[in-house]
Parts: C-alpha cells; structure tokens; sequence
C-alpha cells in the first residue's frame, strides 16, 4: 500500500471583509513591473464597485471577466492562455480567480496551461503536469465545492470531462472572505450548499473512508445541518459556515473519494451541461437505494427551503444519448469502487444506471 502525498493549501486568509487585503497579499508576489496579475472574475461583478473597486490595479494588471453560465472547458482554457502570452511579454506575476467553482477551476487550469506546453486536454487525468503552476490564488465568492481547497480542477474537453489532478493544481494562497457570498441567490446558493453536503454523505459511506477523510467529513456534516435544517443562525453566520463547511467537505474528499451521486452526475453535465450543483441534486434525489439516511434529510433540506428541482431532463433522451451518460459515468471507476466497493461492476449495470437516468 503506497499512502498519498497531497498537498495543502500552504496559505489562507479567513474573515468578513477580509478581501480588502487582497493588495497586501499579492504585493510581495510581484514578479517586477511587466509581470502582470491577471484578474478572472465571474462576470457577476461586473459594474459592482463593492467588489471591483477592492481588486487592486496597478502597472499593467488586468481583470477579465468571464461568464459561469457554462462550466469550464479545455478548450476555454486554452484561448486565455494564448491571449495572455500573446499580450503580455513577460509570463505573469500570478493568476487569481474570483468567482465560485467555475472561476476557480479556470484559474487553477489557466496557472497550469501557463507553464506547461500544449492543450489542457492532454493533462487531464492524474499528474501528467509536469511543470508547477504559475502562482495562483483563489478567492470564493460562492461555498460548497470545495474547489478551493481541491488537488483537481474540472474540465470538459472534447473527449470527457475530467480533471487535471495534480500536485501543482491546489492554490498556493486562498482568501475565504464570507461577506463576499452575501448576494447568491437562494436556489444556487442551496445547489452549490448541497454539492458540500453530498461530499459529506458520499464520503462518509464510502468505502474508500479513514479517520483522516473522516474527521473532516463529520465536521463539514454537522455544519451543513446547522445551516440546512437547524434554522438557527443567523445569515452571516451561516455565510461563515458554509464556507468553512465547503473547506472540510473538499478535504474529506482528498483523501477518500465521492461517489454514486457525482458519478451520475458527471453524465448528464457531459451530454445535457447540466451544472454540477443542480445536477448533483437531480441525482441524489433518486439515490435511496445507496443513501437512505442522507437521501431522506436532503429532501427535509429542500423541503424547509422550498426548493423545486427540475424534472423531466432525460425525458426525451435517444438510446444513444442514455448510452453516453451511461458510458461518462461507468468511466468514473474510482467513484463506484467507493460508493459500492471493489465488485461494482456486478451491482452496477447499464440497466441499472438506465432506470435511474429514466426517472431524472
Ligand atoms: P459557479 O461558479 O458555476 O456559479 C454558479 C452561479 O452563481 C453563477 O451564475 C455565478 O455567476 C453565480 N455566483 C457566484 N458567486 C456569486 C455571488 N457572490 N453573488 C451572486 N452570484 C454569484 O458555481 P459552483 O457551484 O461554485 O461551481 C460549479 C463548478 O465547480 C463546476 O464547474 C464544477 O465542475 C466545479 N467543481 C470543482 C471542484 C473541484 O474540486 N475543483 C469540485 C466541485 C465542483
Ligand atoms: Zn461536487
């Protein structure tokens, strides 16, 4: 047995307001006066003078905006790389992304494709990045994914949607500043909230659990039913702790793995797009057979939140499209191996995900 090695997060900054110290943070990394920082932002912000204003600009730093309406692709990654070496001389003094999990994966991918020769397609998979990253920070402006805490940034490229694993992928400095999530609107902020509380479940009865994925997975557990259920906190508080809930969810699952839900998941974002958030609860709504426990308190959950979920995606889906899901989702290997177990390919069939996706 050959135990993993994985980075941390060697940074952080956590607290209300602390992104007015975004400045003091980046200035010692300043590489000299033609390195740039290069700013992606959720086009969210853009016109918001809360936020914008507190992003400090100086010599030839530059802020681009950048939609999260669809989830990130290699290809994507691919043209902001170019367009960032073709404008600037010298590579980068660093690379920050702010934003929720698609902004954060872009900036981890584009730090990466910075120093590494090639498509972002060819580093998909597990350490096959071979130079580190450029310096990158990530500052959430949404909780739940974890994505700020993670060894992997997800990608959809022509070929699957996979992430690029490796040892250079985690941020080297992370700024949790709370006060920043405060206008999500509810459902996202419910389906991004319930990405971290599936972590927690997938995580916690998997079998791939140990004291280390544990100790994090219960925390993050008990957090989210404080913010989910309990209906006790005020909204700061539970601004406060659904971020942290998002940190402990995210390192629960970098030593174990997560499963049935992402699994299937991971299907219908590749044919459909469907995003993950959602499309993790449009999954885990119909997995009682695996969670009983978890399945039955996610629907208390969207119950005191008055949460609809959409119905009817696979609806009108061809043989050939169900087989697609069907395909992107048995690739998953390690995800079954943990929700169900080294002899999953015996309880997992393809009727079996079929019937599921039918009901979706
Ligand atoms: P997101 O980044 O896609 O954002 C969801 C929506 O919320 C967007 O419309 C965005 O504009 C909006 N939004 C974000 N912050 C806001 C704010 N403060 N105020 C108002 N609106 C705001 O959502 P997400 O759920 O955080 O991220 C999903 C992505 O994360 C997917 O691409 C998924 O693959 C990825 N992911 C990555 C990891 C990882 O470990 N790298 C883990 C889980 C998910
Ligand atoms: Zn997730």
């Amino acid at each position: 047995m050959s135990y993993k090695n994985f980075p941390m997060i060697s940074r952080v900054v956590f607290g209300r307001g602390s992104f007015s110290q975004l400045q003091e943070v980046l200035q010692p990394k300043r590489l000299n006066a033609k390195a740039p920082f290069i700013y992606l932002v959720d086009d969210v912000f853009k016109g918001n003078a809360w936020v914008t204003s507190r992003i400090p600009l100086s010599y030839d730093d530059e802020i681009l905006y950048i939609s999260a309406d669809e989830e990130p692709k290699t290809s994507q990654v691919d043209i902001l790389v170019e367009q960032i070496i073709l404008k600037y001389r010298e590579k980068p003094s660093g690379i920050i992304g702010i934003g929720g999990g698609t902004i954060l994966d872009l900036a981890k991918a584009v730090s990466i494709m910075l120093t590494n020769p090639g498509s972002a397609k060819d580093y998909q998979g597990w350490d096959l990045v071979k130079n580190p990253a450029i310096y990158h920070v990530g500052v959430p402006t949404i909780s739940g994914t974890g994505a700020e805490v993670s060894r992997t940034t997800v990608l959809t490229g022509p070929e699957k949607k996979l992430g690029i694993n490796s040892d250079y992928t985690p941020f080297d400095q992370v700024l949790l500043d709370p006060e920043l999530t405060k206008d999500v609107p509810k459902q996202q902020w419910f389906y991004t909230g319930m990405d971290c509380y599936i972590h927690c479940i997938e995580s916690l009865t998997g079998t791939y659990l140990n004291a280390f994925s544990q100790s994090y997975g219960e925390k993050a557990f008990e957090l989210c039913k404080e913010i989910f259920l309990d209906n006790k906190l005020s909204d700061k508080e539970s601004q406060d702790k659904l971020m942290m809930a998002s940190w402990h969810g995210g390192m629960s699952i970098a030593y174990s793995q997560v499963g049935v839900a992402h699994a299937m998941s991971y299907g219908l974002g590749y044919l459909l797009g469907t995003k993950h958030g959602v499309g993790n609860c449009i999954v885990f709504d119909h997995l009682e057979e695996f969670y009983p426990e978890g399945v039955r308190m996610f629907k208390d959950m969207k119950k005191a939140h008055n949460i609809e979920l959409p119905q009817g995606l696979c609806k009108n889906l061809s043989d050939k499209e169900f087989d697609t899901m069907i395909d992107v989702s048995l690739g998953m290997v390690p995800l079954w191996e943990n929700a169900v177990g080294k002899n999953w390919e015996k309880i997992i069939t393809r009727e079996k995900l079929r019937a599921l996706y039918e009901k979706m």
